[in-house]
């Protein structure tokens, strides 16, 4: 695989730099040495600490009504993720209008229930779009 900036998207002077650490795991983390940045070469995510499904998921407590801290306590009882309601606040923000166009193009039989798999390729688009 060959490894592009994020930046400069240079290929030419890439080094290995340890590992950067998160919930979701350890990743391998580079230098450009072009550019002097150090980068997580991924699909888009490396920045989020959750996994798009969980943000989805919020997003659709919130869209059936569940008030903010009960989202939060939703993950932390399914041991799914732990976020606080200001983190639940801030992905319905940013990720409720993407949803809420995506939900108006679902038939009637689907409306309150989300197809996550396209939902998270909506939030995969945008946030590679959002730098
Ligand atoms: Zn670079």
């Amino acid at each position: 695989m060959k490894i592009v900036c994020i930046f400069c998207k240079s290929s030419d002077d890439i080094v290995k730099a340890g590992f950067r650490y998160n919930k979701s795991g350890q990743k391998q983390r580079y230098r450009c040495n072009k550019c002097k940045s150090f980068f997580v070469p991924n699909d888009g995510f490396w920045k989020m600490k959750h996994k798009p499904e969980i943000i989805a998921e919020a997003c659709s407590c919130r869209k059936r009504g569940m008030p903010y801290n009960e989202v939060s306590k939703h993950f932390k009882e399914y041991d799914k993720a732990d976020i606080c309601p200001a983190t639940a606040y801030n992905w319905v923000k940013k990720y409720g209008k993407v949803l809420r166009k995506f939900n108006m193009k679902q038939t009637p039989e689907l409306s309150g229930k989300i197809n996550i798999d396209e939902f998270v390729s909506k939030i995969k688009k945008r946030s590679s779009t959002d730098g």
